[in-house]
């Protein structure tokens, strides 16, 4: 199957193709725990995860800096009031494009191509990629709306992290340079273009370093067999027993003593 922007979020390309995502989906990352019941649901369509405001602000910027930001505003009639008014949340989205905007160096590395989506195959798995920002030959660049750049996460037996292991975005970019590499020969460094959703938002320009992409690559590396085999149906998933869909979809078998509660951490 040949991967073009039309059909790179269809069920088909998400059954033949493992993506960042859907990688996410089935393993998590330290910020949320994945659940492979859900994330086979997600492929299968037969559920689908809610659209929350902090999602549709970040496509909201997303979609300005791919200048796809008028189909946006078609598809998504909610981001409007009544009187056809944009919704203060996204009008702080403008806030925050508009202070993306008057930064020269963010702009520069948002300048690449858009969009560009590549394939390969890590661990066996046909992969597929899409690149907000691509630089040939120099750099690959992803942009973010977060939080908060400067925000410590508190992880068990790890202690305080920051907002790009906390979210996985080191998993995300060490897969990127890895198919970059897979269909250029060249491993090119890597970034990410953040704008903070805060009252006052703040750019920054992250690298990340190559020990940490490697480490995350083998991550991911050590994740994909197990996700293969219960793509391929071999293996059953697991229910995490805590997220929307396991919600959604539990059913009671039997009592149970509340010291057998599997309790959340
Ligand atoms: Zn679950």
């Amino acid at each position: 199957m040949i991967l073009t922007p039309d059909n790179y979020y269809s069920p088909e390309a998400n059954r033949e193709y493992l993506s960042v995502s859907q990688y996410k989906d089935f393993c998590g990352c330290y910020g949320y725990p994945g659940c492979e019941a859900a994330a086979m649901a997600k492929i299968s369509g037969e559920w689908q995860e809610d659209v929350t405001t902090a999602l549709l602000i970040g496509s909201y910027v997303d979609s300005y800096f791919e200048g796809t930001l008028d189909q946006f505003k078609v598809m998504h009639p909610e981001i409007f009031t009544q009187k056809g008014m944009l919704r203060s949340e996204y009008k702080h989205a403008e806030l925050m494009i508009a202070r993306a905007e008057q930064d020269p160096m963010f702009m520069r590395y948002m300048s690449g191509q858009k969009q560009v989506i590549m394939t390969g195959e890590i661990a066996g798995a046909l992969f597929k990629i899409k690149i907000d920002s691509y630089h040939p030959g120099l750099c690959i660049v992803d942009l973010k709306t977060v939080q908060s750049v400067t925000k410590g996460y508190y992880v068990a037996d790890l202690g305080k992290v920051d907002f790009m292991t906390y979210w996985g975005y080191d998993l995300q970019l060490a897969a990127y340079q890895e198919i970059v590499w897979q269909n250029t020969g060249q491993r090119l460094r890597v970034f990410v273009d953040a704008i903070t959703k805060e009252r006052h938002p703040v750019p920054m320009l992250i690298e990340i370093r190559q020990n940490r992409l490697n480490e995350a690559l083998e991550t991911i590396r050590f994740n994909i067999p197990r996700i293969l085999r219960i793509k391929n149906g071999e293996q059953e998933p697991e229910r995490c027993g805590h997220c929307d869909y396991c919600h959604d979809t539990e059913v009671i078998r039997g009592p149970i003593y509340s010291d057998m509660i599997d309790l959340e951490v």
